[in-house]
């Protein structure tokens, strides 16, 4: 069958999207409903966004913030990571990850993935673990959980901080405990292409009360009182205690993210239900791969990558990506390593070689359309078009 890349007709005639939100009724009344309120900005929608985050993810404390990113910042600082200080983080993560440690003068250090789920090898971390080094920065990439247990031991080993960057991860689960509860400070994000949405937005939980507080004035510029408090003590005092930074999230925000957070546990097993069936249809696609899933673990499948076996194919992942969007298929690929990026070799000498193992998954990736308002059929069109590409480029 001729490619749709060569004008042949494409698999799909209406693209399919790699990801894709989703809004409803209820999101839109709960939205007005702020906007008619007395609160734009921080009222009380953000107290109780706050504690249904920390109900629905599994911890004591969450901190709403404007963005995940804010959200890595608020961890790293509540870790106490500063000028000099050394914090290992995988290379296969959307920047952020890294820069959250770079924002406060440290140095991420970056550590290589496994194989087969693309996780941080908490082995490499250990071998990485220098006099400067302050944290471990895990991502669960994809949506499934590192291996925390392992992990844990080898921060308390070395006395050093556990920071959990679960921006894919909410609803995920490892050996029974929610991710939200695994790692000292975990973040998330709550962008729309992300498992529920607020716009923008981000959250940090923490089982710790003093770290939640000092997290609060960091998204307020280091500032004690909040404006709800003073206008309901009548008085202009306040004072600024620590350098932070305006990373609120409004009310109108908190609004949506209430109304969406709802909806995380049928989405979260919507999106395994679309995993399952990949992984059954894709079994017939050898020249394709998806990621192990540890059996300890609930995956919650942010992404679905998958790894093209080069060997099979004449072309590179960049021709195989051109032909499947050329059939309607919204394939996207994540991440380039991080230590590639051009900033991390111009500043902190990072270049090829470094993490082996991301680089060559880098080479391979594709992540395959996975939102929950995805059909089976919208699936069984993403195989059936990988299928077509596959054999036109069969070496
Ligand atoms: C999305 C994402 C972030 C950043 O979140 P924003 O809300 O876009 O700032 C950080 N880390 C990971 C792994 C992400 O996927």
């Amino acid at each position: 069958m001729t490619l749709a890349l060569d004008g042949g007709p494409p698999v799909r005639i209406r693209p399919l999207p790699y990801a894709r939100q989703s809004t409803n009724e209820e999101d839109l009344q709960a939205v007005v409903a702020a906007l008619q309120s007395d609160w734009l900005t921080t009222g009380p929608r953000v107290d109780e966004f706050e504690r249904e985050l920390a109900r629905a993810l599994g911890n004591n404390h969450a901190v709403a913030v404007c963005n995940g990113t804010a959200a890595l910042h608020c961890a790293a600082y509540a870790m106490g990571i500063g000028s000099g200080d050394e914090v290992l983080v995988p290379s296969m993560t959307f920047a952020a990850s890294a820069n959250c440690v770079a924002f406060l003068g440290g140095r991420p250090v970056f550590v290589d993935v496994d194989p087969d789920t693309l996780l941080i090898d908490p082995e490499k971390a250990l071998q990485a673990v220098t006099p400067r080094t302050q944290a471990i920065l895990a991502v669960d990439y994809a949506g499934q959980p590192c291996d925390y247990d392992r992990l844990s031991e080898i921060a308390g080993e070395h006395s050093l901080g556990l920071i959990a960057d679960a921006c894919h991860a909410p609803g995920a689960t490892y050996r029974g405990r929610p991710v939200g509860s695994l790692a000292d400070v975990s973040t998330f994000s709550f962008h729309p292409v992300k498992h529920f949405t607020s716009g923008e937005g981000g959250a940090v939980l923490t089982a710790d009360e003093e770290k939640a507080r000092r997290m609060k004035l960091f998204r307020n510029h280091g500032i004690l009182t909040d404006h709800r408090k003073r206008e309901q003590t009548g008085t202009w005092f306040y004072e600024m205690v620590d350098l932070g930074y305006n990373y609120r999230l409004t009310d109108l925000q908190c609004a949506l993210g209430m109304s969406q957070l709802r909806r995380l546990p049928g989405w979260v097993h919507r999106r395994r239900q679309l995993a399952d069936h990949y992984r059954s249809l894709l079994a017939n696609l050898p020249a394709v791969r998806p990621l192990a899933a540890a059996v300890d673990r609930t995956h919650s499948y942010h992404l679905f990558p998958v790894r093209l076996d080069l060997a099979c194919l004449r072309v590179d992942r960049g021709q195989v990506f051109a032909a499947l969007r050329a059939e309607g298929i919204g394939v996207n690929v994540h991440y380039i390593p991080v230590h590639l990026h051009p900033y991390y070799r111009e500043r902190f000498g990072t270049g090829p070689g470094l993490c082996p193992v991301a680089e060559q998954a880098y080479q391979e990736l594709l992540s395959l359309p996975m939102f929950p308002l995805m059909s089976e059929d919208d699936a069984d069109d993403v195989v059936t078009a990988l299928d077509k590409v596959i054999r036109a480029y069969a070496r």
